[in-house]
């Protein structure tokens, strides 16, 4: 069968990840998460003095970002890719609510989006890859063959996201949540370089009332529908 190449991109907390993860451990695709790489770069400037006092070190992140190396090793226990940075598993710290606050305005910076989408370029160029982000099927791979363009309701994306750090003991409002997600959307959608928009040929789905497992079956049919075309 052929190998293709799956962009899934969409709003914050749209259970992108949770679908993308899931869909490449069915089909045996390679999972990459673009998000988390912006994360990495994030935590990296909060632990190296780059981010303090409310403001972001650009010229210091720009100086530093050849010592900023990122990977993904397959993690046998979740079956899910955990992310490194400079081969330390930062696959928890990038999760967190100070880290949600800044990796935006980091992701805005055009010297990171240059460095993290060349190397995103590299991971997927031998195709059988899903990918998750912002700009995935209009600026890394606007040629993947399946592009789905992910939404859903704001208080129910902050809903989500608010158990889920509940569940890992952070503790959060769902209006501190909420306000994340508007600010993350707001961002994003309105930089200059990369801004998160539909790709003319993305499949919309707004996936504001669908179970996990409804979402997983839906997004199957659409794979089996392009490969077996
Ligand atoms: O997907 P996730 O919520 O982990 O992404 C975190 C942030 O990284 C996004 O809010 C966005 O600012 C940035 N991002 C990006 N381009 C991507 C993926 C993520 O700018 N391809």
């Amino acid at each position: 069968m052929k190998k293709i190449v799956i962009a899934l991109d969409g709003y914050s907390s749209c259970g992108k990840s949770t679908m993308a993860k899931d869909l490449a451990r069915q089909i045996g695709y390679t999972y990459i998460d673009t998000g988390a790489m912006y994360r990495a770069v994030t935590l990296y400037s909060m632990r190296n003095g780059i981010i303090k006092n409310g403001t972001i070190d650009t010229e210091k992140l720009e100086r530093s970002m050849k010592d900023i190396h990122i990977s993904f090793v397959f993690n046998p226990e979740t079956g899910r890719p955990d992310t490194y940075l400079n081969g330390e598993n930062i696959e928890k710290e990038i999760r967190t609510m100070e880290v949600a606050g800044w990796v935006s305005p980091v992701a805005a910076l055009s010297f990171v989006r240059k460095a993290l989408v060349s190397q995103q370029k590299q991971m997927g160029e031998t195709k059988g890859v899903v990918l998750d982000g912002r700009d995935v099927g209009t600026v890394i791979f606007p040629d993947a063959e399946l592009k789905i363009f992910v939404t859903a309701k704001p208080e129910v994306r902050a809903q989500r996201r608010l158990d889920e750090s509940l569940a890992k003991g952070e503790s959060v409002t769902f209006e501190e949540v909420l306000r994340n997600v508007q600010e993350r959307d707001l961002l994003d959608t309105t930089r200059k370089e990369g801004p998160l928009k539909k790709a003319d040929d993305a499949i919309v789905l707004d996936n504001s009332d669908m179970s996990i497992e409804e979402q997983k079956e839906w997004l199957l049919e659409q794979f089996n529908q392009v490969v077996t075309k």
